[in-house]
């Protein structure tokens, strides 16, 4: 299909510009320098027998020359994440409120030129799938929304918040982009977590992944975070989805791009999450073999060395032993009785819109609670208390 590609770096008028942030620029210059080719056996050791460790560590840690020292990598990050967490692995469940999408990433199953079944839960229908996650004794929501502003606008993101503040102690949400004020809305609404994933940090591979639809603005993706906790949201999380470029310098800028933000907002909580691409609804074929288990899990724990005490999510887009593996040794939070799809959690065969990606572990709340205990962890439903 032909598409009217316009430029991916200028603002739409609507779109908030934060005029003052250079982090964008710092974290892609950043990347750009980074030449993980140059990083040798000895540069790896340094950066382990380092305390604390910095950007030079990060990128050591990163390199291939890292990869010999991948077990020694996860007996740190085992005690730097028992350090700052204690046993506890928190559990949450996404719910996809709607799959309605303006954008056209080539990658994904919801992009508008994909032909699935569309669907955008009503509030009664909203309520039904909460109560029945509730049910599970799940304390933690993550709402989702395809990025449709038409379909699902602010005002009905906001509604979806308040609901889940009846049944749910913390409220994340992972939505379109948006501008500081309609963070400080949603805040309002009960939203106080926002996950936004850049993707790619390479512009230049971005625009090619990303061609319609405001997600095409590179910039206006990257500063999400900024605007939510601008709008006064208490915790932001970061990724890259593992295998659309250079996952070394994608999970470098992902790094950075938290790190200079926990700088500038110290109260922040930050947290990364760790997408591998996943097969979609008519295009099977998607799934890159670059970053394979082993990488993913370099890229964990040189996140957890390098900032200690972030959180780190492990999604049902890996299997059941690789996300049993990293919990307690980086990941801190994980997921359970997924579904991508809209509508199943209250009735399976009531399902109204089709799945984003196809998941890899389908353990419900009862079974994964029983696999933390098995690892000798705490499952947590909630770790957060408001006053
Ligand atoms: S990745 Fe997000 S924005 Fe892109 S098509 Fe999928 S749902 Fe829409």
């Amino acid at each position: 299909m032909e598409e009217k590609r316009i430029s991916h770096m200028e603002y739409w008028p609507e779109m908030e510009v934060l005029k003052e942030s250079d982090v964008m620029d710092q974290v892609i210059e950043a990347m750009n320098d980074y030449d993980y080719s140059k990083y040798k056996a000895a540069d790896v050791k340094r950066a382990l027998q380092k305390e604390n460790r910095g950007p030079e560590e990060f990128r050591a840690l990163l390199s291939p020359a890292a990869e010999p020292f991948l077990e020694e990598m996860a007996h740190l990050a085992a005690i730097e994440t028992k350090k700052h967490f204690g046993n506890s692995v928190c559990l949450f469940t996404p719910l996809y409120i709607s799959n309605y999408c303006e954008n056209y990433c080539i990658y994904c199953g919801f992009n508008c030129h994909n032909k699935i079944r569309r669907a955008r839960l009503d509030i009664d229908q909203i309520e039904k799938e909460m109560k029945a996650i509730a049910d599970t004794g799940l304390e933690e929501i993550l709402i989702l929304t395809g990025e449709s502003r038409k379909k699902s606008d602010v005002a009905y993101i906001g509604e979806a918040c308040k609901l889940a503040g009846k049944y749910f102690r913390m409220v994340g949400i992972e939505v379109y982009p948006m501008n500081s004020e309609d963070y400080a809305y949603l805040h309002q609404c009960g939203a106080d977590y926002v996950t936004v994933f850049q993707e790619t940090y390479n512009a230049d591979k971005y625009e090619t992944l990303h061609l319609a639809g405001h997600k095409r603005v590179f910039p206006y993706r990257f500063n999400a975070q900024e605007r939510a906790l601008k709008g006064g949201m208490r915790g932001v999380a970061f990724a890259a989805l593992l295998g659309l470029d250079d996952f070394r310098k994608d999970a470098f800028a992902t790094g950075m791009h938290a790190y200079l933000l926990q700088r500038k907002y110290p109260h922040a909580e930050i947290s990364f999450s760790c997408p591998r691409l996943r097969p979609i609804v008519n295009h099977a074929d998607i799934n890159p073999k670059d970053v394979h288990e082993r990488q993913l899990l370099q890229v964990m724990c040189a996140y957890r060395l390098f900032m200690p005490f972030a959180g780190m999510t492990i999604s049902t887009r890996e299997r059941e032993g690789f996300r049993d593996h990293v919990i307690g040794l980086a990941a801190t939070k994980i997921s359970a009785g997924v579904s991508t799809g809209i509508g199943s959690h209250s009735d399976d065969s009531s399902q109204q819109g089709d799945d984003q990606f196809e998941i890899a572990d389908g353990r419900n709340v009862e079974e994964m609670v029983r696999a933390i205990k098995a690892r000798g962890l705490q499952p947590v439903m909630n770790d957060y208390v408001y006053i």
